[in-house]
């Protein structure tokens, strides 16, 4: 039976752990990874674990909590052995732990850093969920010591492992919509009072730190090419204490050094289906929507004939399984990961531009 991408996390869900663990991977005959979860909250509940036992490639072996108890339930579902489920305070711990061969960090933002040089010193190799750090200096920390560490470091850069998302580039690459012009791209929603997001101590910044740097990422693969001047804009308009500490909205242009510019919207204020749209002299493509977890939905027109439209299809591997299939790769065998650390230190450069540039202290 061929479960949908819905009916899968459902079942991962509601699934007791399986007793059989493959000890190689069918096709390679490499050791599954080990995966180390650290964070157990939305992503990594209900998408990285369920899309890494969707995986051949790898499996969940160790959790890291401040929930004892919620750890115990997720445990039972992966088949983790309860003294594999360890505290921040003592998650140093997992350097004795022969099972791990992998860390999946999936806490808020300003978290990051710290849990990746543990883990990285630890002598696990790492996958940082975005963004990689509130800091360029945390950033550049972070590659520093998996160099030291000779660790692979990973940014969960979901997107970017998504054949839609690929068909786009290609579409770009091979000069099928022409000479780009102008690229436009946005992502936002309504957000509810009382989430860490909206504490800069622990987000380090508002709508672009979170989804913003879904299109800021977006627009650089889509051309190949790194921005070099920028604009932008921040307000609040809600003056209801949500964004005390963080911006409400951000808009931002960037010229490329081919002279396309494009233009981004981020916001905390109101529902804004993430999306990209790229305007070509020969043709135009739309991706909308374009950073959901499925659904993507590809349309455009290029010349007077041909018609795009494609939905991403909605059949396994979803994308956190494609990622987590690539990384077991990268460690394998001795691979340069797609989505490095120096991806995530150039958006986090990025962030920091931006933001200084809408007149905000940078990162
Ligand atoms: P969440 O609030 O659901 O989970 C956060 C986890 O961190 C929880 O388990 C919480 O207990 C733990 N935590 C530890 N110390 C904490 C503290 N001081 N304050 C608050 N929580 C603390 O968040 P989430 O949506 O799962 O996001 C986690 C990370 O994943 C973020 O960096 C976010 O940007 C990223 N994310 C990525 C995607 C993606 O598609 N790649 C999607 C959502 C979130």
């Amino acid at each position: 039976m061929i479960l949908t991408r819905r009916e899968f996390s459902r079942l991962a869900g509601l699934a007791a752990a399986s007793p059989f663990v493959p000890a190689a991977h069918a096709q390679t005959g490499q050791r599954p990874i080990g995966w180390c979860v650290v964070g157990l909250g939305r992503i990594s509940m209900d998408h990285f674990m369920p899309g890494v036992k969707m995986s051949k490639s790898g499996r969940i072996v160790a959790l890291v909590s401040g929930h004892r108890d919620k750890a115990e339930k997720q445990a039972a579902m992966y088949g983790v052995s309860s003294n594999a489920i360890y505290k921040y305070e003592n998650m140093d711990a997992i350097s004795d732990n022969r099972e791990i061969d992998a860390v999946y960090i999936a806490l808020p933002n300003s978290m990051h850093a710290e849990y990746a040089l543990r883990s990285l010193k630890a002598g696990k190799h790492v996958l940082c969920e975005k963004p990689m750090a509130t800091s360029v200096a945390d950033a550049k920390a972070m590659i520093d010591t998996s160099k030291t560490a000779n660790r692979k470091l990973m940014i969960a850069y979901r997107c970017q492992f998504d054949p839609l998302h690929k068909k786009a580039i290609e579409m770009i690459r091979s000069g099928q919509l022409g000479q780009i012009q102008a690229i436009e791209s946005a992502f936002g929603f309504n957000i509810v009072a009382g989430e860490w997001r909206l504490d800069r101590q622990l987000a380090g910044g508002g709508p672009l730190m979170d989804v913003g740097i879904y299109c800021l990422n977006a627009t650089r693969y889509l051309t190949g090419e790194e921005p070099r001047e920028i604009k932008a804009y921040s307000s609040v308009l809600d003056h209801d204490g949500r964004f005390d500490t963080v911006e409400e909205n951000v808009s931002w242009t960037m010229k490329f050094p081919s002279g396309i510019v494009a233009a981004c919207n981020t916001t905390y204020g109101g529902n804004m289906s993430g999306y990209f749209r790229v305007h070509g002299s020969k043709g135009s493509i739309e991706m909308l929507p374009a950073f959901n977890y499925d659904g993507m939905h590809l349309t455009g027109q290029v010349g007077r004939d041909q018609k795009i439209d494609e939905l991403s299809p909605d059949r396994e591997p979803i994308e956190f399984t494609r990622q987590a299939d690539h990384f077991a790769e990268c460690i394998w065998y001795d691979r340069t990961p797609k989505t490095p650390g120096e991806e995530g230190v150039r958006d986090t450069a990025l962030i920091s531009q931006i933001y200084q540039a809408a007149g905000l202290p940078g990162l």
